[in-house]
């Protein structure tokens, strides 16, 4: 697992409180309760990397979290990589003040952060997205990045439900939109190996 390893680095309300701009990142996003800490520790199979946790709402803060360095090409130094935990916000509990501070935030990060690859975006494959996966597939689409979309709790579906609704996500996707997607199941282990690929691709590219 190229994945495995992930190392908690900082926290940052400001995207200038990040590690520095260099290297390569993906950045994980989701509602709250989406199930974004869960896929990020399946992934880095790493149990306790990202706080999961049964209050909703709760990490509100940018989270960096250290790869170890990723093999490239003959005579190329290995590539210095991060995963990138985004706030979950877009649950009810949040103030609108904070809300805003995220979106300009986010916005910000995702269209001038020279060393992000891609967005993985992780929403509940029993529901339409709401408006803040929304928001996420229109920055990706405005700034041309990469979305990965994880369509996690797979497990509360059966396997026909689930291929359905990853059919019908997939022919949602507006035209220009650079954006795949995936069934998931952090409980269930289905499509982490899936998700790890395309990561390490997002990250190489
Ligand atoms: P986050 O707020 O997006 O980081 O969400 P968490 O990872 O903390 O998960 C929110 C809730 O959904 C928790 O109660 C998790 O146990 C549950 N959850 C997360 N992933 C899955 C999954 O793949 N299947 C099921 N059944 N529950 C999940």
């Amino acid at each position: 697992n190229p994945l495995q390893g992930a190392q908690f680095t900082l926290a940052a309300h400001r995207v200038r409180q990040l590690p520095a701009d260099e290297g390569a990142e993906v950045a994980f996003a989701g509602r709250s309760n989406a199930g974004k800490s869960s896929a990020l520790n399946a992934l880095t199979g790493h149990r306790g990397l990202a706080r999961t946790s049964k209050t909703p709402g709760r990490t509100q803060q940018m989270v960096s979290f250290a790869l170890p360095p990723l093999a490239q090409g003959e005579g190329e130094s290995p590539l210095e990589a991060r995963l990138i935990d985004l706030p979950g916000y877009g649950y009810a509990k949040v103030p609108e003040e904070l809300r805003e501070h995220w979106k300009l935030e986010i916005d910000a990060y995702l269209h001038h952060r020279a060393s992000l690859r891609g967005v993985v975006l992780i929403a509940d494959i029993r529901h339409p997205l709401k408006e803040f996966d929304r928001m996420m597939l229109e920055f990706c689409f405005t700034t041309g990045l990469p979305c990965h979309l994880l369509l996690t709790k797979a497990d509360k579906l059966s396997r026909g439900q689930a291929t359905q609704a990853l059919a019908a996500m997939r022919k949602s996707f507006r035209d220009g939109l650079h954006a795949t997607a995936q069934v998931f199941s952090s409980t269930a282990g289905t499509g982490v190996e899936e998700a790890r690929t395309r990561v390490v691709e997002l990250l190489r590219t």
